[in-house]
């Protein structure tokens, strides 16, 4: 491989380049248009967003993290309700239901997909259970056939947490649905490493109930739906326009980046197929995998070594995550003490994600693997 490439966990500033043609002067239209707050940009965005998605209502907001309390909020839930959710995840899938007031309750994961295990969230539900928020993570849907299931079985809300997944094609009763328009809420972020990301924070709340989307344009909007009346507590959580005018441009490649990661995971499963000390993604053929990260278990202990030798490589990966969620010091006080979810724990042992975006080479690819046949 030709020396003065330098392989990157994600390369933002590559994709930008290929596009840089539009995104300046859609920057430059904002900049020069002075409606920084709620310009035209934010509403056209979030009509071209329900016309990809499919869905009813788009609702931007300021951030991911943002979306799913601006989520929950708009369900009205009552302090000590609780909130199903899995216990691999990162920290905004449940931090939200804490700041609430709600009472998060971690549940296992299937070992394949890194997603809620849908008889863990079945055995769970008590007579508090009010909503679940299934992880669609690293990019690969929930079983949401199952979840929806239960969820109607027990008359509870399900909110989606779609910030990994955006734009992937769920099997839903046999028909392809977009993941975040399948339960009553679904939310993303527009981080910049997500599949559609901005150039800031970003993020949308989606869904197909009028009322739902009414309360969550309330919540978001300091809980007002006229100018100076506040009729409930809310927040202020906005999409800058400069961030929806990026966003208008790129959600018109979101398919073809989707495709490219694709694209790049097969290349991955080719080249590391037979390595013994690897489990490569398991890929749900209902799921749409859209690869926001390609992460591997290393399952012959050594996830520390592999890491630091392909740093010395040259190659950067990560850990997403180190911790399960019951292990953080912040959500310890809502779990039993004696709470074991061993497949998240595992899990969090095991897992490494590769370098994975749209700009990688196969040459890139074959080189990572290369590296990663020669460690023992
Ligand atoms: C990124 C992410 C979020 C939060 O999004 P932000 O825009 O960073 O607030 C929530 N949940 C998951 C699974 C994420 O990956």
């Amino acid at each position: 491989m030709n020396s003065d490439i330098k392989i990157q966990m994600v390369d933002l500033t590559g994709q930008y380049e290929r596009i840089k043609e539009e995104i300046d002067p859609a920057m430059e239209r904002v900049v020069g248009g002075g409606r920084y707050i709620n310009g035209p940009e934010v509403g056209r965005f979030a009509n071209a967003m329900e016309n990809y998605l499919g869905v009813n209502h788009v609702i931007p907001c300021g951030n991911g993290t943002d979306a799913l309390q601006a989520a929950l909020m708009a369900l009205d839930l009552k302090p000590g309700d609780e909130v199903i959710s899995s216990a691999f995840s990162f920290i905004a899938s449940v931090e939200a239901v804490v700041l609430l007031g709600l009472k998060p309750v971690l549940v296992d994961i299937n070992p394949d997909t890194f997603n809620i295990d849908p008889q863990a969230f079945r055995k769970a539900v008590t007579n508090r259970t009010k909503a679940v928020i299934p992880v669609h993570l690293f990019g690969q849907g929930a079983a949401m056939n199952e979840i929806m299931q239960i969820a109607k079985e027990h008359n509870l809300y399900v909110i989606e947490d779609a910030a990994q997944s955006l734009g992937a094609q769920y099997l839903m009763n046999g028909k392809p649905q977009k993941l975040g328009t399948i339960g009553h809420i679904g939310c993303t972020s527009f981080f910049p490493t997500k599949n559609l990301g901005c150039y800031g924070d970003g993020g949308a709340c989606f869904t197909n109930d009028d009322q739902l989307a009414q309360k969550l344009r309330m919540v978001v909007n300091h809980g007002a739906r006229k100018k100076y009346f506040n009729e409930r507590v809310g927040m202020n959580s906005r999409l800058d326009t400069i961030q929806a005018a990026i966003l208008e441009v790129k959600l018109k490649y979101l398919d073809e980046y989707i495709s490219r990661r694709q694209w790049a995971a097969d290349i991955y499963f080719r080249e590391l197929k037979d390595v013994s000390f690897l489990t490569l993604p398991y890929v749900d053929k209902e799921a749409g995998h859209s690869f926001n990260q390609f992460t591997v278990k290393v399952n012959n202990g050594k996830r520390e070594e592999l890491k630091q030798y392909l740093k010395e490589c040259g190659i950067p990966s990560m850990v997403y995550y180190p911790s399960p969620l019951h292990h953080q010091p912040v959500f310890a006080p809502f779990c039993p003490p004696d709470l074991s979810l061993p497949v998240s724990e595992e899990a969090s042992r095991q897992v490494l994600s590769l370098p994975m975006h749209t700009e990688l080479t196969e040459d890139e690819i074959i080189y990572i693997s290369q590296k990663i046949k020669a460690f023992s």
